[in-house]
């Protein structure tokens, strides 16, 4: 099935635009196409660039998100909330208008929130998520990639001066500056298709790793971070995602989506042609397909 989706895909591939924004990402060619898929019960497969690592970016919100909640409970919802934005991840004039309270963990200024409260707990956050991912996956070789981090960083105007907003409304506790730098270090991790679909199995196991043979988060975790992420995982896409797609699934500008398939599978796509919304053109397609093949969505 992942061969005929990737033969179907094939003519739109290179539509779209990369994140050009981050200039490291603009070399990314956009011709690239990886889709991975692990069942609950242990199938992997996978198909085209799925064993290239490629730059996670706001796939990143997720993992500091379980981490969070992993960590410190639902004390973290004090300062983010759970609902759909309805505006583009780095939106700045929304956060003014609601008091300095991000509308959800996944919108650029939730997801600062969530690492300044990780930041107060483990310290350097990057290190931290970077290790996760490589034990969740059993793969070593998981890296941050610094050129990446530091070329947003070059650029991070805007998530500056959200996180400079966030200050001012002590949602944040630490220095903006040396935020926004955490956070652009945890959003250059690399990653595979392969690997993020073993990583974010749990989500589809009830919180079950086949990697490490034990339950890495609650059951009450999966299930919240599900529904998060089928409310405000592909920012404001979210209902065209819905109507398309019909799973949870969480985006990134590098291009890759993870979906999760609950009780079934997750599904790790990969291609950096971005939609308007900054969500992969035809890994949205791609997943549109395999929803549609398995009826493994709420569609049906
Ligand atoms: N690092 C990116 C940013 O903050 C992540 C955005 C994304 O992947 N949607 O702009």
């Amino acid at each position: 099935m992942l061969q005929d989706i990737a033969c179907e895909v094939r003519g739109h591939l290179g539509n779209g635009k990369v994140a050009s924004y981050i200039p490291e990402l603009k070399k990314v060619p956009k011709t690239k196409f990886g889709m991975a898929v692990h069942t609950a019960d242990g199938v992997e497969v996978s198909v085209g660039d799925a064993a290239e690592p490629f730059s996670i970016q706001s796939i990143s919100k997720l993992l500091t998100l379980i981490l969070a909640l992993c960590r410190g409970g639902d004390e973290v919802w004090e300062r983010v909330g759970k609902e759909p934005s309805g505006t583009p991840f780095n939106f700045l004039a929304q956060l003014e208008l609601e008091k300095g309270v991000p509308r959800n963990p996944f919108i650029n200024a939730g997801a600062l929130v969530v690492t300044d409260y990780l930041r107060q707990k483990v310290g350097a956050v990057a290190p931290v998520v970077r290790d996760y991912a490589r034990v969740l996956t059993g793969s070593d070789g998981i890296d941050v990639n610094t050129q990446v981090a530091m070329a947003e960083f070059a650029h991070a105007h805007k998530n500056l001066a959200i996180a400079h907003l966030l200050r001012t409304y002590r949602t944040i506790h630490s220095d903006p500056s040396t935020l926004v730098r955490e956070y652009c270090n945890q959003c250059a991790l690399e990653v595979s298709c392969s690997q993020l679909a073993r990583l974010f199995l749990p989500l589809a196991a009830g919180g079950f790793s086949r990697i490490l043979g034990e339950t890495v988060m609650t059951e009450r975790i999966v299930r919240r971070v599900n529904a998060l992420l089928m409310t405000s995982g592909v920012y404001d896409s979210v209902g065209s995602f819905a109507y398309r797609v019909g799973l949870p699934a969480k985006s990134g500008v590098g291009g890759g989506i993870v979906a999760i398939a609950p009780g079934k599978c997750s599904i790790a796509v990969w291609s950096p042609g971005l939609d308007r919304s900054g969500n992969s053109l035809v890994g949205t397609l791609a997943l549109e397909l395999f929803a549609q093949r398995t009826k493994l969505s709420v569609l049906g």
